[in-house]
């Protein structure tokens, strides 16, 4: 009988550090504002934008939360808040700023 293999312990310091903020690159803003929000007529607090498709949504203190919903819908890792948000971006896999 062979014992299961022992989890190896390489990967232990790894959620520490995140990758993704440094994998995204800047991307052009798709809109202006969120798409959603404006169609149900809501307002938000703040815009973030996606760094792997430019996706613009509200930020998780706007009601709405479009950005979250975002990245739940596509796995997409980091969002940049606008307008300048080379400064402040945030990974949502491990839900901090980056
Ligand atoms: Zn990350
Ligand atoms: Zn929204
Ligand atoms: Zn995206």
């Amino acid at each position: 009988m062979t014992p299961p293999p022992m989890h190896r312990r390489a990967d232990a310091g790894a959620r520490h550090r995140c990758s993704h903020g440094a994998a995204a690159r800047q991307v052009e803003p798709l809109s202006t504002g969120c798409l959603p929000c404006r169609q149900q007529g809501e307002g938000w607090v703040e815009l973030w934008l996606c760094l792997s498709c430019g996706w613009v949504a509200c930020c998780d203190n706007s009601p709405n939360q479009h950005a979250k919903a975002h990245y739940q819908e596509t796995d997409h890792p980091v969002a940049a808040r606008l307008p300048d948000g080379a400064h402040r971006r945030w990974c949502y896999v491990h839900d901090r700023a980056v």
